[in-house]
């Protein structure tokens, strides 16, 4: 297109248009620089266990015929090793669907499934789960995406706390709004930490967490689903001590779900 019409603007329209325009190339900008600091994280945190399979299939290359003690120590890192790049990589691809944000919202029964979670992480958590479930929740989200952001606290709290402390699950409900309360009496979070802990890839940094091992990709997973469930997500601390991580649902339209078809 060859002729360029003059568009009459004032002065102060083009200082406004200007000012939009930096806005919006900030933005990209550090859009750019978070991917770019995401994809680094991920390629670093995948060399660790790649490395750490690597010299074991070295080692069992040279010495494993002359020094066959050495194969089950050696199989047994390459299975631990291979074990945390399959746990890295699902929570990427978790972390990727969440990211675009497609999933399904209904109106579905928050109680069955915080029971149906419940059950589910018994069997993997040590801690005595102490249950105080309100009856018959209706909400609005993805049940599927719910069950998962419940389980990932859930196992936090299992984590992060000594086996014979119980975790509390509370659900409450009243016309104001939901709550979802997953409170634990382990080892807490500082309140700098408070706002970090939903980064991805951030993990607290002391020996207890090191020793306890994670991806740091499980809250940040779950910050995205609460997200697209239109949900919000806090963390506070319990008493006397640890954490407790309290979700809010949106208020119920329990009138649509009356509506006579
Ligand atoms: P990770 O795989 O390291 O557990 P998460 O994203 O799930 O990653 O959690 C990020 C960090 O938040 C953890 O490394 C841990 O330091 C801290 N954290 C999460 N849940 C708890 C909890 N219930 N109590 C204490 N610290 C927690």
């Amino acid at each position: 297109v060859k002729a360029i019409l003059p568009v009459p603007v004032r002065p102060q329209e083009v200082s406004q248009l200007a000012a939009s325009f930096n806005e919006l190339l900030t933005a990209i900008n550090q859009n750019a620089e978070q991917e770019r600091e995401f994809t680094s994280n991920a390629a670093h945190e995948l060399r660790t266990p790649i490395a750490a399979i690597r010299s074991h299939v070295q080692l069992l290359e040279r010495r494993s015929a002359d020094h066959p003690e050495i194969i089950p120590r050696s199989i047994h890192f390459i299975g631990e090793e291979s074990l945390r790049m399959q746990k890295l990589v699902d929570s990427l691809l978790t972390l990727s669907r969440a990211d675009r944000g497609t999933l399904k919202l209904v109106s579905f029964d928050l109680t069955a499934i915080v029971h149906e979670t419940i059950e589910e992480e018994r069997a993997v958590l040590q801690q005595p789960l102490n249950v105080k479930v309100a009856t018959g929740v209706q909400v609005f989200g993805n049940a599927e995406s719910v069950q998962q952001i419940l389980a990932a606290i859930m196992e936090n709290a299992g984590k992060y706390s000594p086996a014979d402390q119980p975790i509390t699950i509370e659900l409450t409900a009243d016309t104001e709004r939901v709550q979802l309360t997953i409170a634990d009496l382990g080892i807490g979070i500082t309140d700098e930490d408070k706002a970090r802990i939903f980064d991805r890839f951030y993990r607290v940094d002391s020996a207890r967490t090191r020793e306890i091992g994670g991806t740091g990709l499980g809250l940040a997973i779950v910050a995205q689903l609460v997200k697209i469930n239109q949900s919000d997500i806090q963390v506070m601390d319990n008493h006397p001590q640890g954490s407790q991580f309290i979700m809010t649902f949106p208020p119920t339209t329990s009138s649509v779900e009356t509506a006579p078809k």
